[in-house]
């Protein structure tokens, strides 16, 4: 086996919301359901960032074929409409949470996209790591890390860290920054604040011996159709598309 691990980003996964003008976001459920059949088709297993991370790592690829599956902010549908399909086809995945945003709405981006949808509630999260899904970190309320001083930084990455393990009873290593914004100054906090792993919006797929906190990611986006998906996993059209 090679030592690539691609690191799949998904968002919301459902319909595009009327009245929203962006569409990348919204992976729609037909195909969310086409591309974990064919992840599972083509040998791979989704893993969560944990997993993922210690396969990283370990500086010997992993003899299995492994993706990891990562969805962004925290969406109500990622519960109702993505967990039983992966679950149908044994896959696992990370969840990246807004902790002071659960049960509301993702209001951060209702500028860009026009529109806001429902993110979990508290049910909805202990339903998914119920599951044996993984919880990660995505701040307190989706802050853009690099403009913020030292106290608010901290508050926002180790804060988010506490109030989802204090929440959850589990323990919480991976991150995700909030619109990909990080430095060197925020790779810290985040390290210092005892994050295992975090991942970017950089594009291409991970390979062994990545920067644990600066893990690439191949974009999956509504415009992609199964063709795409594929070739973003397998070849290095991942890497740069
Ligand atoms: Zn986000």
């Amino acid at each position: 086996m090679s030592g690539v691990l691609p690191v799949l980003m998904y968002h919301s996964v459902g319909p595009v919301p009327r009245g929203s003008r962006r569409r990348a976001i919204f992976v729609g459920a037909r195909a969310f359901e086409r591309q974990m059949a064919l992840l599972a088709r083509c040998g791979y297993r989704g893993v969560t960032m944990d997993e993922a991370h210690a396969v990283l790592q370990r500086g010997t690829p992993s003899r299995e074929k492994l993706c990891a599956l990562t969805f962004d902010d925290g969406f109500l549908d990622n519960i109702t409409t993505a967990l039983p399909v992966l679950r149908r086809h044994g896959h696992r995945a990370t969840c990246y949470v807004v902790s002071g945003r659960i049960g509301q709405r993702n209001d951060w981006s209702a500028d860009v996209l026009g529109v806001s949808l429902p993110l979990a509630d508290a049910g909805a999260l202990r339903d998914w790591v119920d599951a044996g899904m993984e919880l990660g970190a995505h701040t307190r309320t989706h802050a853009r890390l690099t403009t913020l001083d030292k106290a608010r930084l901290e508050d926002e990455v180790g804060g988010c860290k506490r109030a989802l393990e204090d929440r959850f009873g589990l323990r919480v290593s991976q991150f995700c920054y909030p619109w990909g914004a990080h430095d060197d100054r925020v790779v810290e906090a985040v390290r210092n604040a005892g994050f295992e792993g975090a991942t970017t919006t950089v594009r291409g797929r991970a390979r062994t011996g990545v920067d644990p906190l600066r893990v690439p990611r191949v974009h999956v986006l509504n415009q992609h159709h199964l063709l795409q998906f594929w070739l973003k996993l397998e070849t290095r059209y991942g890497d740069r598309a």
